[in-house]
């Protein structure tokens, strides 16, 4: 018999029940990824590690006294361990940006978008901001469970320190950002006594919430609508490309195991559960794929656990068998050429760095200060010179004139025209006056036949190691 009271409980549904609903709200709100091990996932793991600890390690290290990698903007130097470009080793920046594209269509010829997949840094933070968003809200059935649930202690609990543990997270790759431009443990020191400079607190917060933004709430829809690689990326493939594929041949028709026409696939959907991205691979390569390969780890658990074999998802192209033989990817036209090229570039990089000089002298006459006329009839000239050591030691560096007879330099801003020390990686502005005496002057006047005259001038710096480097100018005579 029922009872005549109305029940105020609520009925209990099954659990089960709910997961299409909550699937459904998965596919129109944000992608729960499941967690996944295997050789590929291990493998982003090591490279997720290893692009942090130079990120975010790098800044830390010290050399010779000094941050070892560094771009000194306001004193326009770029420290790369013992190497100091400046502004006129530009090419050395252009070349190593080059170096890096030609790599990336390099491997995205031989593998498609590995780079997206295992070491881009909006895959690599996705990654953290995940692992982080698991230890507050579990795994993928508890998180989809959280997002349905109504609001209350437990889920501010746990969306709170998830949030919290994204914003510090965030501001420590925010300020490991600074830390390659600006000193990384004076920005250590200022924050631990709460004195971060104001432009270093703007570029810290700006990249931090940058870093919030795309890897904690947009996560795959920068992958899918806003990155320019992701769409060009598809001149770079061919038909031998190995991407990531299932295997309908085999797989087809998928569902339960009936009978022995039945496919491989058993459709139990893992390989859309743990796809960053929430596409489903069976469908075919689609421009989403990020070519992660994790659905291939997913995959081949399940072949394990049914004794079947791996390799229903796997790395595979158009061209099949052929294409898996490393021989023939490496006669491939388009690999060659990218090979070469790299190769070429690497080894011109490497002669041109071998090569640099360890000084430089740059050599300006002062237009605003003219020729004069001083004692007795002597002439002098004003230059300004700019002198750097390359060198990370520091080097006494000395300043000789060349190529005019009676000429000498009578001082610099800098002290006397002898050596003069320079720490390691210094540059220094000289202003140096050149005089030229009166019967020097009076022959160079007589020699030219006029007013006016002009001669060729050199000047010298030496490091007293065997280097030196010298800078032609002019030196000219009143009218
Ligand atoms: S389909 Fe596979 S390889 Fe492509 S993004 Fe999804 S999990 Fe990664
Ligand atoms: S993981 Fe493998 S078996 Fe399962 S649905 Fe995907 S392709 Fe089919």
């Amino acid at each position: 018999m029922s009872s005549p009271i109305p029940s105020t409980r609520h009925p209990i549904i099954p659990i089960r029940s709910l997961l299409p609903e909550l699937e459904g709200l998965e596919a129109a709100h944000k992608v729960q990824v499941r967690s996944v091990r295997g050789r590929f996932s291990r493998l982003r793991l090591g490279l997720l590690l290893l692009t942090q600890l130079v990120f975010l390690g790098l800044p830390w290290l010290q050399i010779n006294d000094r941050q070892a990698v560094r771009f000194d903007l306001e004193a326009q130097r770029f420290h790369l361990f013992k190497l100091v470009l400046l502004p006129q080793d530009l090419i050395y920046l252009t070349g190593l940006l080059v170096i890096s594209a030609l790599l990336l269509f390099f491997v995205t010829t031989l593998f498609g978008r590995v780079w997206c997949g295992f070491a881009c840094p909006q895959t690599v933070y996705t990654q953290l901001f995940i692992g982080l968003e698991k230890r507050f809200e579990g795994e993928r059935h508890q998180r989809l469970r959280l997002d349905q649930a109504a609001w209350g202690p437990q889920k501010m609990a746990r969306r709170g320190g998830k949030h919290l543990a994204w914003l510090a997270l965030s501001f420590w790759v925010g300020l490991s950002f600074v830390g390659w431009f600006s000193p990384m443990r004076e920005l250590g020191a200022q924050l631990l006594s709460l004195n971060l400079g104001p432009w270093e607190a703007f570029w810290a917060l700006f990249y931090g919430g940058f870093t919030y933004l795309n890897a904690g709430l947009l996560r795959e829809k920068i992958c899918q609508h806003m990155c320019p690689y992701g769409r060009f990326q598809g001149a770079m493939l061919d038909a031998d490309t190995l991407l990531v594929s299932y295997d309908a041949q085999r797989g087809e028709p998928r569902g339960k195991q009936t009978s022995k026409s039945s496919g491989a696939c058993v459709d139990c959907s893992l390989c859309v559960q743990v796809c960053p991205v929430g596409i489903d691979i069976r469908q075919g390569v689609q421009s989403a794929c990020i070519g992660c390969a994790v659905c291939i780890d997913a995959c081949d658990q399940v072949m394990d656990k049914l004794q079947a074999p791996r390799g229903l998802i796997r790395y595979a192209s158009e061209n099949g068998a052929q294409a898996a033989r490393l021989g023939w990817q490496l006669a491939r036209p388009r690999v060659r050429i990218y090979a070469g090229l790299l190769l070429g570039l690497c080894l011109a990089m490497a002669w041109g760095l071998s090569q640099r000089d360890e000084l430089r002298l740059d050599v300006i006459r002062d237009r605003g200060v003219m020729a004069r006329q001083v004692d007795e009839g002597a002439v002098e000239n004003i230059y300004r010179l700019q002198v750097v050591n390359l060198s990370e030691e520091a080097r006494q560096i000395r300043l000789t004139l060349q190529g005019l007879p009676g000429a000498e330099l009578v001082g610099s801003s800098s002290g006397s025209n002898g050596s003069t020390e320079f720490r390691g990686g210094e540059a220094r502005s000289l202003v140096v006056a050149v005089r030229l005496s009166a019967p020097a002057a009076a022959a160079l006047r007589l020699g030219k036949s006029g007013q006016g005259a002009s001669s060729p001038i050199a000047f010298q710096i030496s490091n007293g190691l065997g280097e030196q480097v010298e800078e032609p100018s002019t030196f000219v005579l009143p009218r």
